[in-house]
């Protein structure tokens, strides 16, 4: 099928402004909308059609695309209709505003006609827990407590009595919404009387009130995964408040938070530190023994004449990859310490040490000045 010439759809002038634009558009939203129309796909079809003809005449910069170009402007992946669906097919629309200011109740009544339960689900929970770097180093069991709520044992959540059981709601007839006129156009929204559930507690559970859940204090077992980082989020289905009257429970998301470590600073699976040595050892070699995450030690040959700054790679002795076998890599800096307060024989020594000094044993500096007198030449 042709396209339509977005100016068409709008019933717009190619000179119309912004708010003529947005008033036309306004006015077909309001004419089409899906929650007016339900069902009706030639209605979705115009509410698309005008909706994408908005979304590029809307944007200064699209605009001007499709001014120039007509719709060849988008066809190549260079506009919205390869990825339009619904309302997110132009992220750079400036629908915003027009849908709070006219269907703020329709989103709202968008979300819960999901299905009547998804309203009644119970909130997810956070639950933010602070480790070392050791314990994501080797993962663990933790116990944490919380407060949540818990369907209600004597009513089994659903809020009345035992042996009695719900009404219809008087407010909404049961049906969990209701239609109230704004303007020009009916609006739906969940019922205030029954929060959308279309039942009315009149005889209320006397452990709960009627609420279906109690407020606890909960205590479980949580198993952190080996190599979770600073960040990870871990989502336990299901352990979050219970849902109202029915309603599926929540999650809990534990969010990690990996304390920073004395010695070792980590980025993703590495793991690096710095290693001072004397320059007596970094010129003459020495092996060193260092610390790893896993408490004990490794050692590391360095090399006669290493130089400040000179990194070593140990495999395999990092931290491990979640829910992975294998590890990241440990990086020591090799950190060369001048010796600084010097007593009598290690001053003489140094100094007897200067005299002998050549240009073989410190290349860089020959170099260096070999630079700076041709500098001063020219
Ligand atoms: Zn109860
Ligand atoms: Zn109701």
């Amino acid at each position: 099928m042709a396209k339509r010439d977005y100016y068409d759809v709008l019933g717009v002038n190619k000179s119309a402004s912004p708010e003529e634009l947005k008033s036309a558009y306004r006015k077909l939203a309001v004419k089409y909308h899906p929650d007016k129309n339900p069902g009706d796909k030639g209605a979705e079809d115009k509410f698309k059609e005008a909706s994408e003809a908005y979304g590029v005449l809307s944007d200064k910069s699209k605009k001007e695309n499709y001014d120039n170009f007509g719709h060849a402007a988008f066809e190549n992946g260079g506009g919205g209709q390869g990825g339009f669906g619904g309302f997110s097919g132009f992220s750079g629309a400036d629908f915003s505003d027009i849908f709070e200011d006219f269907f703020g109740e329709f989103g709202g009544s968008r979300r819960s006609s999901r299905g009547r339960n998804s309203s009644n689900r119970g909130s997810d929970l956070r639950y933010d827990l602070s480790i070392t770097l050791e314990e994501a180093y080797s993962g663990k069991k933790q116990n944490i407590q919380f407060s949540t709520s818990e369907k209600c044992s004597t009513c089994k959540g659903n809020g009345s009595k035992p042996g009695s059981s719900p009404d219809r709601c008087t407010y909404c007839g049961g049906n969990g919404r209701v239609r109230s006129n704004q303007g020009f156009f009916t609006v739906q929204q969940t019922c205030p009387q029954c929060s959308g559930s279309g039942e009315e507690i009149t005889n209320p559970c006397s452990n709960c009130n009627g609420q279906g859940n109690k407020q606890i204090s909960k205590k479980i077992s949580v198993t952190i995964p080996k190599g979770v980082d600073d960040g990870t989020r871990i989502r336990l289905a299901g352990k979050g408040e219970a849902g109202m009257r029915g309603g599926a429970t929540g999650d809990l998301y534990l969010f990690i938070n990996v304390k920073s470590h004395g010695l070792f600073k980590r980025s993703d699976v590495n793991l690096f530190f710095e290693f001072p040595i004397s320059i007596a050892d970094a010129a003459l070699g020495t092996t060193i023994e260092i610390p790893t995450i896993d408490g004990k030690k490794a050692k590391i040959k360095i090399p006669d004449g290493t130089q400040n700054g000179k990194q070593f790679r140990l495999k395999g002795k990092g931290m491990p990859f979640i829910r992975r076998g294998d590890f990241g890599d440990l990086y020591v800096q090799v950190k060369t310490e001048v010796p600084i307060s010097l007593n009598k024989e290690q001053r003489q020594l140094l100094e007897k040490f200067r005299e002998i000094e050549n240009e073989k044993s410190n290349p860089s500096i020959k170099k260096f000045f070999e630079k700076a007198k041709s500098f001063w030449k020219n």
